[in-house]
């Protein structure tokens, strides 16, 4: 069994206006109206740093989704309705303004996204909240941009004849939503930004653990003039509001971000009527360190910062790090120098710099790998224990000396631990950080050049960092080979999968 160390753990009350949001039970987002479940069930979402509830929130089911998808349905098959009818431009200044919006509100939003999700409120404020900002900025430039083309055709058995072909990029349609609790509020903007600025109507359900941030950026999308019933909000649980949505006839598309194993219940209950599918799935992202590497206080820096960012709960975090032999004490000692000297605390507490996990479901899992690992034999370096008796604490874990067919080598574990293995060959490692089911991200530290575009033309991943890791924008596509997903989000990539593309051809 994992033992648990010892953690004093301070109290921090949250400020008087995420106080007040938070005091009546939030509710559902349909067709512009704040309203009750159906059922009138609520469900309750807890603080992770004490265990302690923080509100109520309205647990949506069937029925909900079944009254968001008719809303946004009516809006999509209005040809008279505003929201068909705005200029592109239009649609890309309401789309701005979410993301002025949001930066007006960053402190509230970076503070409500600590309190649910446990992650620091200094990183929410440079990172989740001002990305977010930044996502919806991105798109809103996109609207006047979606362009198809003119082709000319031959046609062979018609001689002679003339013609007057294009294509036309059109919105999908309804889009349903799906979306995980390790990026509550950046991951509802991935979806959203996209899903506006194609002109699209969509039915979004946050994840159970953390749905406040998507309930206050509804208020947002209202104040920013976004016309009812265009982008409707439906917390609940995913067995049940997760899987009417993504099984439902009306809906033309759904895009889910979550477990792979969640990915693929998605594509079966899509089949029904066949609607479009983008799935952003799990990984156990390779980091490869090279002997040449340019600096090794930096690549170490970078290496621990790979799998301790926002507590391991990445997709893409670098949980495979794999050091060429001549360094690999090196760099084993100083990722667990940097591991044990992580501040753990609330996210509200200004010097925290690791906050809890988001759940006890999660803290069952991550110490649950931390068993096996040491079971299975396996070496702790560093961690290796639950923190404190009250919320979600876990020491940040380096563990060395495990077997490439061991669990927490092959499993994504979402959580702050790193497993280290030392490499020979080039050739070697490149196959082994191919051997993965999952294909999301990679990490290669090295000075020479011609080694590192080597390295990352053969790795199957949807995203290669090059002596650095973690580095995000709008503009860059972000997805996965193999059963890390299907499609991309961001970058010009997204709008894609939420366009159809019409050939219209007329005969002259
Ligand atoms: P999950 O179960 O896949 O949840 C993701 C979203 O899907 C949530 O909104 C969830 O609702 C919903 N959902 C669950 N079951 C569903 C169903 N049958 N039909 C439709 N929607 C459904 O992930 P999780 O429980 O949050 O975490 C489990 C694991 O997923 C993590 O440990 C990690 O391995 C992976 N994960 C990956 C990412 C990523 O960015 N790639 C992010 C988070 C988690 P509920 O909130 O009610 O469960
Ligand atoms: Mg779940």
């Amino acid at each position: 069994m994992v033992a648990t160390a010892p953690l004093d753990i301070p109290v921090i009350e949250p400020s008087s206006r995420v106080q007040e949001f938070l005091q009546s039970p939030r509710q559902i987002l349909i067709n512009g109206k704040w309203q009750s479940a159906a059922s009138g069930k609520t469900f309750t979402v807890f603080n992770p740093a004490s265990g302690g509830e923080i509100a109520q929130v309205a647990e949506g089911d069937a029925e909900d989704i079944a009254q968001a998808v008719a809303a946004a349905r009516k809006v999509f098959d209005d040809p008279t309705h505003a929201w068909n009818n705005m200029t592109p431009s239009e649609r890309g200044k309401l789309i701005w303004k979410i993301g002025d919006l949001i930066l007006e509100n960053l402190d509230e939003l970076a503070e409500l996204e600590s309190l649910d999700n446990g992650k620091p409120m200094g990183v929410a404020q440079v990172a989740d909240v001002p990305l977010s900002a930044d996502l919806f900025h991105y798109m809103a430039g996109w609207t006047t941009k979606l362009e198809g083309n003119t082709i000319p055709i031959s046609v062979p058995y018609a001689p002679g004849a003339k013609f007057h072909a294009f294509t036309m990029r059109e919105p999908v349609g309804v889009v349903g939503q799906i979306i995980p609790w390790n990026f509550p509020l950046l991951m509802a903007a991935w979806k959203l930004g996209p899903v506006l600025a194609t002109g699209n109507c969509v039915v979004l359900k946050p994840a159970e653990q953390t749905p406040l941030t998507a309930l206050r950026l509804g208020e947002i999308i209202q104040e920013a003039g976004v016309p009812d019933g265009v982008v409707n909000i439906v917390t609940g649980m995913g067995e049940t509001a997760g899987a009417a949505l993504a099984a439902h006839d009306e809906v033309d598309k759904v895009a889910f971000t979550g477990s792979t194993e969640v990915g693929k219940m998605i594509v079966n209950a899509a089949s029904g009527n066949l609607k479009k599918v983008t799935l952003e799935l799990g990984g156990k992202s390779p980091n490869i360190i090279f002997k040449d590497t340019a600096n090794l206080e930096a690549t170490i820096a970078g290496a621990a910062s790979a799998i301790f960012f926002n507590h391991g709960q990445c997709c893409c975090a670098g949980s495979r790090l794999y050091v060429e032999k001549d360094i690999f004490d090196d760099v084993v000692a100083g990722v667990s120098a940097a591991a044990e000297s992580i501040k753990l605390g609330p996210g509200l507490a200004p010097d925290t710099e690791m906050g809890p996990l988001v759940s006890d479901e999660q803290l069952s899992r991550v110490t649950g790998y931390m068993n096996a690992g040491q079971e299975a034999g396996a070496t702790c370096v560093a961690g290796g224990t639950r923190r404190g008796e009250q919320g979600y604490f876990v020491s940040p874990t380096v563990i060395k000396d495990a077997q490439d067919d061991m669990s927490i080598v092959r499993e994504e574990i979402f959580g702050p631990v790193v497993v280290a293995d030392p490499f020979d060959d080039i050739e070697e490692i490149i196959g082994r950080s191919n051997d993965s089911t999952y294909g999301l991200a990679a990490g290669i530290w090295t000075n020479d050049i011609g080694k590192a575009h080597r390295t990352a033309a053969r790795l199957r991943a949807g995203t290669v960092w090059i002596n650095c890791y973690n580095i995000f924008d709008a503009a860059l596509p972000f997805g996965g080979y193999k059963q890390s997903g299907w499609g991309r989000e961001m970058g010009h990539e997204v709008l894609d999968l939420y366009t159809e593309t019409k050939a219209v051809c007329l005969g002259l």
